[in-house]
């Protein structure tokens, strides 16, 4: 399979997201559900423009399954998904992230400045985890696809299997270091806490499963 590469900006801010000693780390999970939320947007606008789709509410949510076993947590969503196309160019180049604009160099220098102000999406997740996995189906589409990175070194695709549309991130939460505690992130009471402080506000249900303690 073959390796593909970062864009040169993505790179540099992946460097930078995964050595910051950024201490707001949690956010990543602000970020990941944000993109749940919005993918799944995207197919309730679907719905009101195409008289041949209905949109049944207890179809949508995003669920976050911790598994402290295996050090896994999982954030999945019944959104728009993504082709295998989509993911190369949505996952692959940080200029199509829209919560994130470089204004200068100066502003890379500090890493805490350009992450407070702008949030970088779904990069944030590599800030807790060392293997960040993304399965995905898009609407409409018979295949799904797997994405993985471990970081600045690239990101590798192939196709998987999934049944319905939507995605799951599935981040290999960080072992801890000295300075680092990565455990909580496999916490529920810690996980509820962080959706309460940041995501409250979304409109599709956030549901929680614990598959092993
Ligand atoms: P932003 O959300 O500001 O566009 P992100 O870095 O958070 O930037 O995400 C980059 C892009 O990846 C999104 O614009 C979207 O196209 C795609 N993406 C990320 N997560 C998902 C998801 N769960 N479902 C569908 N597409 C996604
Ligand atoms: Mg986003």
């Amino acid at each position: 399979m073959v390796k593909k590469q970062f864009k040169a900006e993505s790179k540099r801010l992946l460097d930078l997201v995964i050595n910051s000693i950024y201490t707001n780390k949690e956010i990543f999970l602000r970020e990941l559900i944000s993109n749940a939320s919005d993918a799944i947007d995207k197919i309730y606008y679907k719905t009101l423009t195409d008289d041949s789709l209905t949109f049944n509410k207890d179809d949508y949510y995003i669920k976050i399954v911790p598994d402290k076993t295996n050090r896994v947590l999982k954030i999945s969503d019944t959104g728009i998904g993504m082709t295998k196309e989509e993911l190369d160019e949505n996952l692959g180049i940080i200029a199509n992230s829209g919560s994130f604009a470089f204004k200068n160099e100066n502003e890379l220098k500090d890493g805490h400045e350009i992450i407070g102000q702008f949030g970088v999406g779904f990069y944030s997740a590599f800030m807790v985890a060392e293997t960040v996995t993304v399965i995905s189906k898009a609407f409409g589409s018979d295949e799904a696809y797997k994405w993985e990175s471990k970081g600045v070194d690239g990101y590798t695709i192939e196709p998987w299997e999934k049944d319905s549309f939507g995605t799951d991130i599935i981040l290999k939460i960080k072992e801890n270091t000295e300075e680092e505690n990565y455990d909580e992130y496999l916490e529920e009471y810690r996980l509820k806490s962080i959706i309460k402080k940041y995501s409250d506000f979304i409109r599709y249900p956030i549901k929680m499963d614990i598959t092993s303690t």
